[in-house]
């Protein structure tokens, strides 16, 4: 039996990811999500989810890998990997998530692109958390936000994502807390 407020969300690290970058990740996830969150790596690579033809790593192989994996007191994991991701429909993903579902993932690959070295350790660790709290987001249910400046909404470029807020909007944030509460009567 595990008490509700044993409940974390983990942050899986994959290969090479930065402390630098899981602690604001971290921050943000317990600011927005309100769990605590813990480190924990489920996976010491990748290798299984490669494309040779692509050369990228197929993403919603490694979710269903990392939502096996998952420990009880798991409510969500987000993993951050360095490698390219895909899904077959699309030449790159920056994330994935199960749509209400345990496991997230986040790529950094592309995430460094364009940013002027001045204010690289900043917007690139910005464009980070952002991302993890988008597919985050997809686990508790949240579908993409028409609102621009909404963390839900779809990002094609990091230009977008640049330009979103790290929050929810108002209508996300019902939504969230909606899926939040039926979560804690199970
Ligand atoms: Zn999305
Ligand atoms: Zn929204």
């Amino acid at each position: 039996m595990i008490l509700q407020s044993e409940y974390k969300i983990f942050i899986s690290p994959i290969g090479n990811v930065d402390l630098e970058v899981i602690k604001p990740v971290s921050r943000e996830i317990n600011s927005i999500f309100g769990y605590q969150t813990d480190v924990l790596p489920l996976l010491e690579d990748v290798n299984f989810a490669l494309d040779p033809a692509r050369n990228q790593y197929h993403s919603t192989q490694i979710l269903e890998k990392l939502a096996g994996l998952a420990l009880p007191q798991t409510i969500k994991v987000v993993a951050i990997t360095d490698v390219d991701l895909f899904i077959p429909i699309l030449t790159h993903v920056y994330g994935e998530a199960q749509l209400g579902g345990k496991a997230c993932i986040i790529s950094t690959y592309r995430l460094n692109e364009g940013i002027s070295p001045t204010s690289f350790t900043e917007t690139y660790c910005f464009r980070v958390v952002k991302e993890a709290i988008h597919e985050l987001g997809h686990t508790f249910k949240l579908r993409h936000c028409p609102d621009h400046t909404c963390i839900m909404h779809y990002c094609r470029t990091v230009e977008d994502v640049d330009r979103k807020s790290d929050q929810l909007c108002r209508y996300c944030s019902v939504l969230l807390e909606d899926e939040k509460n039926r979560l804690a009567v199970k």
